[in-house]
């Protein structure tokens, strides 16, 4: 109680400063009668606000303005009871959206007429979730591919790095890296069947998980787990320079990237990488989304030259960006930064939410809150198996203020 007191209080001291000083500024500006017009629409004004803060604390009603979203891996355990407990909390805490794992490159957890069905999540969740007024976004992994029947009948899908290794011979970093190559026109066949069954359902939208090419750097906080020092852009971990890349580059610019000197300072090689996902993010998968009526969000990274992926210039509905700082070996600040950053650069009517690695309460706190002073609509949250009791009170208190 003592720490919700204290945020109002915060707020309406900061409010209050707020208007002192505009009235300061505005008075210097107007004339006399005019003043007293703009100091009695001020009053109202700051009257209306303090009447929606005690609204807030006395009847406990929901006044937020952001949208905050949670991403969910399967659990076949759990019972419909336990879903309606754990979605009854997240209503509770401040969450609006629920990201399910539906499809991880391995096995879908709804009844797909053509992937490996683990379980039936989707079927179970929709109901539930629609209960408790939570929207609804099936989760997919996008560019890894770990079926048995692709990895046999279509080796030639997956991607090529500048050793000419396959991802799915020699994935990099770890076993589940085996990416298909997006200049195939069959992978974006293969990708929009998905999406395009997932929007047969009573969802609200689709989530593009691993919509990229590897991490050709990975963030810094990792290198030593993999015992790595990518200081530089190395071929083992550089995509793709399979046929049909090479070929289709070559056209366009004459040059077969493999006689490139310095691949990683060549603008055309680079751009036309960013465009092989662009493309199919923007004109293959969010028209399929869009038709049926979905929203589409995707996964992004602040990084993005390292996986190739401008995001910036995707016709999406929502990025998620993922700032899991404590992988870049940064703190909160950093979080702010590029929120900033990212809200300035994106090109189309696309919402900006911070995605947040979950971390010791006080800590995470900072983030949540360093997010929305850098202007994301929202947060995200990774993941609802690591959310704490402790993590849900604190979200319960900070995010009615936002
Ligand atoms: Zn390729």
């Amino acid at each position: 109680m003592a720490n919700i007191l204290n945020e109002e209080n915060k707020h309406v001291t900061a409010f209050y400063r707020n208007v002192i000083h505009i009235v300061t500024r505005e008075e210097r500006c107007l004339g006399r009668r005019t003043f007293i017009k703009y100091i009695i629409r001020k009053i109202v004004g700051f009257a209306s606000t303090l009447a929606l803060l005690n609204a807030i604390n006395c009847k406990g009603k929901n006044t937020r303005m952001s949208k905050n979203w949670i991403w969910i891996t399967p659990d076949l355990e759990a019972t419909d009871d336990d879903w309606k407990r754990r979605f009854e909390k997240l209503k509770k805490a401040g969450f609006d959206a629920l990201l399910p794992e539906l499809y991880t490159g391995r096995a879908a957890y709804y009844c797909s007429n053509r992937l490996p069905v683990k379980g039936e999540l989707l079927e179970r969740f929709i109901p539930i979730a629609r209960s408790f007024d939570l929207e609804i976004h099936a989760w997919m992994w996008t560019m890894p591919c770990m079926l048995e029947d692709i990895q046999k009948n279509h080796p030639d899908w997956y991607n090529i790095n500048r050793l000419g290794q396959s991802s799915l011979k020699k994935p990099a970093y770890v076993d589940y890296y085996k990416f298909l190559c997006p200049a195939k026109e069959e992978v974006h066949e293969f990708i929009q069947d998905t999406v395009q069954e997932l929007s047969q359902y009573d969802i609200d939208g689709v989530h593009l998980d691993y919509i990229r090419f590897p991490d050709v750097i990975l963030a810094k906080g990792l290198w030593s787990k993999y015992n790595l020092i990518q200081d530089k852009e190395y071929p083992q971990f550089d995509y793709c320079y399979c046929e049909t890349c090479r070929k289709k580059f070559k056209e366009q610019e004459g040059i077969d990237p493999l006689e490139i000197k310095e691949p990683s300072e060549h603008q055309a090689w680079l751009q036309f990488r960013y465009n092989l996902i662009t493309d199919l993010v923007n004109n293959k998968l969010v028209p399929i989304a869009h038709e049926k009526g979905k929203l589409i969000s995707a996964a992004v990274f602040p990084n993005w030259k390292d996986v190739r992926q401008e995001w910036r210039t995707w016709k999406l509905d929502a990025v998620l960006l993922m700032l899991y700082n404590q992988f870049y070996l940064e703190n909160a600040e950093w979080i702010k930064h590029h929120c900033e950053k990212g809200i300035q650069t994106l090109q189309h009517n696309t919402k900006l939410y911070s995605g947040l690695f979950i971390d010791k309460t006080d800590k995470f706190k900072e983030y949540v809150i360093k997010s929305f002073e850098g202007g994301a609509k929202g947060i995200s949250v990774y993941s609802l198996q690591k959310l704490e009791d402790e993590h849900l009170e604190m979200l319960t208190q900070i995010l009615k203020f936002y």
